[in-house]
């Protein structure tokens, strides 16, 4: 059971909720079924029982941080067929490597329904992930039930995608026809035997290219790409990069190497600082700060001097944003994360299955968000990146 302070733990006695909000995942337990069942589960373990009042359903209040809940972002499968060797290196997703079966994946419709609760409770972005979220069949059935939906106040989702673009030239059309808005591709080096090394299944950079191309084609604009950038790795083809796309209308996004999962051996001296990148790059090729498009962009803004597009810089490692972190994550088996580095989730499919209504699952998801404290990137250390934590291809990137 996770360690929680009185005040962040909460079980409804006078609350409708049925259940103990207990968290799942490494050492939880799964969500009791029913208000009594509930009460002494969370008695046998210990949860603190405090009466909180719940918040009426579409409650947007703010976490424990003054964070608002505002994106989503939706692993559809754990599944890939890249082993990207900082995500799901070889030598723990091999073969012999169990990947959740069909049945204990959320339906579409269980996904569109929980997305219309957390709409319901302020999200307004939507990203599937994954894993590949391409592998995930008929992909574009769940994007055209999500298309459909509206804020409360009547304004469409912001509906985007990250993929590998191992299958895009053949999907980018019919998931733009569904209703997919934007798409962000993964793309960690130019140089063939880089990026082959570094996707570790041999895929080639043309192939990626061909699918940007596609997504491009097929009305997608501006595109991001994504770029991991590992320290000795791939950190020679930061210039190449911004080169490459430079006046293309994609914008190049560069990610500092994380301590995602437990599996990928991080160490900080393999992270290239962003202000490194920006530098290296603005050497070449000026650039000057822009302002963020929103408060809370992940991605800090640099445009070329000469007006001809711009970059962005993920610096999770060396300027955490938690404080601005609007995220929830839902797994591919429907647990909500509240961090991409937590260690337990929630069991909302469990909520799902047992036959709470919208009312009482929107309220859960409120309760859950209400006692939100995540600041993991703030606190990190050697020592925390060293603690067992959720695989990212799982929780959704
Ligand atoms: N398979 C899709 C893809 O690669 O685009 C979507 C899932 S992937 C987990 C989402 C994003 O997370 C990708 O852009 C990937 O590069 C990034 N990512 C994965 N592991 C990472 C790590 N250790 N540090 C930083 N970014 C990482
Ligand atoms: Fe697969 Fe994406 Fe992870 Fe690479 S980063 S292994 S493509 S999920
Ligand atoms: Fe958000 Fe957690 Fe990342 Fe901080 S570490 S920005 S709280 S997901």
């Amino acid at each position: 059971m996770e360690n929680r302070s009185t005040e962040s733990v909460m079980l409804g006695q006078k609350v409708k909720m049925p259940v103990a909000l207990a968290p799942v995942g490494l050492t939880g337990m799964q969500w009791a079924d029913g208000k009594i069942l509930a009460a002494r589960a969370a008695e046998k373990v210990g949860v603190p029982v405090i009466p909180v009042p719940a918040p009426a359903t579409g409650d947007t209040r703010a976490d424990t941080r003054g964070r608002f809940l505002r994106d989503l972002r939706i692993s559809v499968t754990d599944r890939c067929n890249f082993r990207c060797t900082y995500c799901m290196p070889k030598s723990v997703f091999g073969k012999e490597y169990k990947f959740l079966p069909e049945t204990e994946l959320l339906s579409f419709e269980e996904i569109s329904r929980l997305t219309r609760l957390f709409v319901a409770c302020g999200v307004e972005k939507i990203r599937l992930t994954g894993g590949e979220p391409l592998l995930r069949k008929n992909l574009q059935i769940l994007i055209a039930m999500l298309a459909v939906l509206k804020t409360p106040d009547g304004q469409p989702l912001d509906l985007t995608l990250t993929t590998n673009a191992s299958l895009l030239s053949r999907k980018a059309k019919s998931l733009k026809a569904a209703g997919l808005q934007r798409v962000t591709v993964s793309l960690d080096s130019l140089d063939e035997a880089v990026f082959r090394a570094m996707n570790d299944v041999d895929f080639a950079v043309a192939d990626v290219l061909e699918g940007i191309d596609a997504a491009h084609d097929a009305g997608f604009a501006p595109i991001k790409i994504n770029m991991v950038v590992k320290k000795g790795v791939n950190d020679q083809d930061i210039v190449g990069m911004a080169r490459r796309f430079k006046g293309s209308g994609h914008i190049v996004r560069f990610i500092e190497f994380m301590d995602v999962g437990s599996s990928n051996g991080w160490r900080m001296n393999e992270v290239v600082p962003s202000a490194e990148i920006v530098r290296r790059i603005s050497a070449e090729l000026p650039l000057i700060a822009a302002e963020p498009n929103y408060p809370g962009e992940v991605a800090g803004r640099w445009a070329y001097a000469d007006g001809s597009g711009e970059i962005g810089v993920i610096s999770s490692v060396t300027q955490a944003f938690c404080s601005t972190c609007t995220r929830a994550r839902l797994s591919t088996d429907g647990q909500l994360y509240t961090c991409l580095f937590a260690q337990s989730g929630y069991d909302l499919r469990g909520l799902t299955r047992s036959g709470q209504s919208d009312g009482q699952i929107a309220e859960a998801i409120g309760l859950i968000w209400n006692q939100r404290a995540d600041r993991y990137s703030e606190s990190r250390t050697a020592a925390t990146s060293r603690t067992k934590k959720i695989e990212m291809s799982y929780i959704g990137g």
